[in-house]
């Protein structure tokens, strides 16, 4: 089966975990150390905070942002539910925004621009598919307002752009993402302050850690802040400075792939659209290409094509079902309407997209695709001629 995603992992990790093991300290200490400045070196920043997820990282940094009860955050609807949830976490109120378009799947600004209340005190962006477009906008945006800015950047490691046009932004190392730790987060924040908070507060707002009291004659500790248990550990940061190093052609095989998806698309598939495809071939780094989204032609039965695809061996998956319809939202936001969000996600469709693959899987990919939707287009004539 031709999966959507897939982590590379090979005798590399082995070795790092072995030696982890080997050298008798396996919960955070110098490889967490090594792999937090290695992480912001690549992203152009000077320190980071690893975690243990994307969505711990998301908390903390609302936490040390100061956001809480009373307060709004504009976040989109088309992301993964974490986004959402670490609002609800510190007590704000997640108000949901309208994507551009369907070509252009991100937080539309105008829309934001309507929802922002006195209330509101951040917004969340989600580099939606690794994509950090408009960030100067945003940034106009976010200052002339007096809003935090915060970046879910779970689908963006290794975009040059990504982590530090935000006052903070959230990493996932999580297994389908772009690189992995199994589980893992990271964190970079514009002021240091912040992320020192952020720091304290992932190993339960102690002064000192248990390895730094180990290694130091510091044998006590004091707490200062409400903290959790948001750690990263030895093995997952050693798995992650390996992942670290292929990175940046990882991404730069995914861009490959992309601009020949979008080439076969457009010859084989012209009724589908291909959103971003204005940003597919840049070549400064401005995406991390983490998904292939692309979006049916009108009428289409999705379930067809998908469950065509899976008798070709091929995995599909739909990114994503919107946050404001899910029950648990739609219990708390009933009157919630977001248009082109909810027409984007029945028509959305995400192909298969990983280092691991070879030319000839997206050209298997596009033809599976063509014939499923050519079946699709005559049931559907045929329905018509029987009405
Ligand atoms: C994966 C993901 C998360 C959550 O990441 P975890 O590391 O699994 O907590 C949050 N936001 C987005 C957009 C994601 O894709």
């Amino acid at each position: 089966m031709l999966m959507v995603a897939e982590p590379v992992l090979g005798e590399e990790e082995k070795a790092a975990l072995s030696r982890v093991l080997e050298s008798g300290w396996i919960t955070m200490g110098d490889r967490v150390r090594e792999f937090e400045l290695e992480f912001a070196r690549q992203h152009g920043a000077t320190d980071s905070v690893a975690l243990g997820s994307c969505t711990a990282a998301l908390h903390l940094i609302l936490e040390a942002l100061g956001i809480g009860p009373g307060d709004e955050v504009l976040v989109p609807s088309l992301t993964f539910v974490a986004t959402a949830n670490c609002v609800l976490y510190v007590g704000a109120k997640p108000v949901f925004v309208d994507i551009e378009s369907l070509s252009l799947p991100l937080m539309s600004r105008s829309d934001a621009a309507t929802k922002c209340t006195d209330r509101t005190k951040a917004l969340i962006l989600v580099h939606y598919a690794g994509y950090t477009i408009d960030r100067e906008a945003w940034r106009h945006f976010a200052s002339s307002r007096g809003l935090l800015l915060v970046e879910d950047a779970a689908h963006a490691a290794g975009a040059s752009q990504a982590g530090t046009f935000g006052d903070a932004a959230a990493f996932s190392f999580y297994g389908n993402k772009n690189m992995t730790t199994a589980e893992g987060g990271a964190v970079l924040a514009k002021d240091a302050d912040v992320l020192a908070k952020i720091r304290q507060m992932r190993g339960h707002g102690l002064t000192t850690g248990t390895f730094q009291r180990r290694s130091s004659r510091i044998s006590t500790y004091d707490v200062t802040m409400l903290g959790y248990n948001y750690r990263m550990d030895e093995l997952r940061a050693a798995i992650g400075l390996v992942q670290l190093g292929h990175l940046s052609a990882w991404n730069e095989r995914r861009r490959h792939f992309v601009q020949l998806y979008a080439r076969r698309l457009k010859s084989l598939c012209p009724a589908v659209l291909s959103p971003f495809s204005d940003w597919h071939s840049v070549s400064n780094n401005a995406s991390a290409h983490h998904i292939m989204p692309i979006v049916l032609p009108e009428g289409v039965e999705r379930q067809h094509v998908v469950d065509k695809l899976r008798d070709s061996g091929i995995q599909t998956t739909i990114h994503y079902p919107p946050v404001h319809l899910l029950s648990l939202y739609r219990e708390q936001f009933p009157s919630v309407r977001l248009a082109h969000t909810e027409e984007f996600a029945r028509r959305e469709l995400t192909l298969p997209l990983h280092p691991r693959m070879e030319d000839i899987h997206v050209e298997q990919v596009v033809s599976a695709l063509a014939d499923a939707l050519g079946q699709s287009a005559s049931v559907e004539a045929a329905a018509c001629e029987r009405v």
